[in-house]
């Protein structure tokens, strides 16, 4: 096991150098010196067997790991039992689409709190994700589900949730979004010490190997009094800082998937960030 970096969706930088085809994306980023890439499904599963059978292949072909992210509108909190169905129906998607090309991981955002409180609605994404537990996973073995951290303050997720939910079963497993968590806290992860205190949450929560293996979404963020506003870039002015997250996930021994979310630069940024590991490794060995 290694720690692995990659984009999330094709960015400017894969169509500037004159690719279309997201198959085209693996042999892409191995030449980059990347190897991971999320798949986006964000805005619905529409994929054919065809195209599952072919990104496996060069995913295989190019030793870089999959993951898929599950549709944006996905809402495991909500009160509408039609939304609830809708929402088992897109995951079920997801892991059809993930199963057939290989990717091991599906990205979730829980959901959002509408008009009840708070508690309601974790309790209700904890009884769906007991009910999927008793279905989708046993129909889908050996795909894990990633609970994101979430930017906005009322949107289902913040790093206790994410914790409580992934106890449910052990194929739940958190995706810490490190951009969400800072714009959430309004700005104040930044030290190692900070970012410490988080990956030790975490093992103490869901145990070493899920720490050890964990799905990591990075990118700079701009916030305010709700939370997220957008995703930014490591050319601008914004946190949280990378560096001091990846010497302490060095130190713990860890083998990451981080897969950067900046707006537009995210091969660029996931490059900045693969730069900064290896030379970590080349310090420290030598
Ligand atoms: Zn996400």
């Amino acid at each position: 096991m290694r720690a692995r970096f990659g984009p999330a969706g094709n960015s400017p930088m894969f169509y500037e150098a004159g690719h279309s085809s997201s198959l085209e994306v693996p042999a892409f980023l191995a030449k980059l010196g990347l190897s991971a890439y999320e798949y986006q499904c964000g805005r619905g599963v529409r994929v054919k067997e065809e195209f599952c059978r072919k990104m496996k292949q060069a995913a295989t072909e190019n030793d870089v790991t999959l993951s898929l992210h599950a549709p944006y509108y996905i809402n495991l909190a909500s009160s509408d039992p039609a939304i609830m169905e809708s929402s088992l129906e897109h995951i079920r998607k997801s892991l059809a689409a993930a199963s057939a090309m290989g990717a091991a991981r599906v990205v979730v955002h829980p959901g959002s709190v509408k008009r009840d409180s708070r508690q309601e609605a974790v309790a209700r994404v904890e009884s769906l994700l007991e009910r999927m537990a008793q279905t989708l996973l046993e129909d889908y073995p050996g795909i894990e589900i990633c609970l994101e951290t979430m930017g906005k303050i009322n949107q289902v997720g913040n790093l206790e949730e994410i914790i409580r939910f992934c106890q449910i079963h052990a194929r739940y497993v958190p995706t810490i979004d490190f951009g969400h968590l800072y714009a959430r806290n309004g700005g104040t992860i930044s030290t190692r010490d900070d970012f410490r205190e988080i990956l030790n949450t975490v093992g103490e929560g869901l145990g070493a190997e899920t720490l050890s293996n964990l799905h990591i979404h990075f990118s700079p963020i701009e916030y305010s009094q709700g939370g997220e506003v957008r995703h930014r870039t490591f050319q601008e002015d914004y946190g949280p800082p990378f560096e001091p997250l990846a010497q302490v996930m060095w130190d713990m021994k860890m083998t990451p998937v981080v897969i950067c979310e900046s707006s537009g630069t995210q091969t660029e940024d996931a490059m900045a960030m693969q730069a900064m590991w290896n030379n970590i490794q080349e310090g420290r060995e030598a």
